[in-house]
């Protein structure tokens, strides 16, 4: 029997945990379902990613004001990937920031990336007809953008470390309490997503950048919250494994002159023992080698992916 496409067989509600990082930082992690945030500052409150929906947002919110009434003056988004931005509306922040490289690609491919994530995971679309249009940003930068949290709080830092799971990601990093929230960059026990990546820049100098920050605690884009030195160093490692594995697996099937086929049921052997049991492991495979593979082929920019190219990928490689 063939496999369902992608995660549309994947419709069993996940169990959310709102944890109470250190005063006045949030994360709620879900099974490896996407992880949203929220930092208090003095008078205001700076919310991380945003869900599929403003439906899906609105529940996270509900939760989030058990804790804090503050308004929201910061909706940071860490990439433009549509179940992480879709829900913007329901936050009604004064301002949205992602990385000028989310913008671009916004504009560049938003509509499409909307059209094949809803196909891709439906049950993530909590009521997708409350989706007012596209999310953008109010607020971009390259390097780094700092929002001083007033009182003897700090900072939230947000900063850009080289191209990754896309071109513009941008980690939050609190200085103080030493909390990363690393957004898809860094998974904790989930599979990585690798569609619409740069996989030699990310598992080299952009994952040296993340650890550099010397985290505490880790929030990652999906998964459970990293904690520790150890913890922390943990899970950047399993996602440098992964993406160094992908490499090297899909790197011989290419130089060897073999296929797309061979090159994902190689890697796949390899991943399966160690990160087959995690969340969206079959579900990202296919999607990821075919961008590795153009990758090695010279191909810069990640092809974009339509609701129908996603479906002739999978025909080829998961079926
Ligand atoms: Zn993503």
């Amino acid at each position: 029997m063939a496999r369902p496409f992608a995660s549309s067989a994947d419709l069993g509600e996940k169990a959310q945990t709102l944890e109470v990082l250190a005063d006045g930082v949030y994360a709620l992690t879900a099974e490896g379902d996407p992880n949203v945030g929220a930092i208090e500052g003095e008078d205001f409150l700076v919310c991380f990613e945003a869900l599929a929906t403003p439906v899906a947002a609105a529940e996270w919110l509900a939760r989030l004001r058990r804790h804090t009434s503050k308004p929201i003056r910061y909706l940071v988004l860490s990439h433009y990937h549509a179940v992480r931005v879709l829900g913007a509306s329901a936050f009604d922040a004064d301002v949205i920031v992602t990385h000028e490289k989310t913008r671009e690609l916004i504009a560049e491919r938003g509509e499409q990336d909307w059209a094949s994530e809803y196909a891709r995971m439906p049950r993530l679309f909590k009521e997708p007809g409350s989706i007012p249009g596209l999310t953008w940003p109010t607020a971009t930068f390259s390097e780094r953008f700092s929002i001083d949290l007033g009182g003897e709080r700090g900072d939230l830092v947000l900063a850009y470390c080289g191209r990754g799971h896309t071109e513009g990601d941008l980690v939050a990093w609190l200085p103080k309490q030493r909390i990363l929230f690393a957004g898809d960059l860094v998974e904790s026990q989930a599979a990585l997503y690798t569609g619409d990546a740069f996989h030699r820049e990310w598992s080299s100098s952009t994952l040296d950048r993340v650890a550099s920050f010397g985290a505490q605690t880790l929030v990652g884009g999906r998964g459970a919250v990293a904690r520790g030195g150890e913890g922390v160093a943990a899970a950047i490692a399993q996602t440098r494994d992964f993406l160094d594995v992908m490499l090297r697996e899909v790197g011989k099937a290419h130089e060897s002159g073999g296929t797309l086929k061979e090159a994902f049921d190689s890697t796949h052997a390899v991943l399966e023992p160690r990160y087959g049991s995690w969340p969206i492991f079959e579900h990202c495979l296919p999607f990821n080698v075919s961008r590795l593979w153009d990758e090695l082929d010279g191909v810069e920019r990640p092809r974009i992916w339509t609701a129908e190219r996603d479906r002739e990928v999978w025909e080829q490689l998961q079926s």
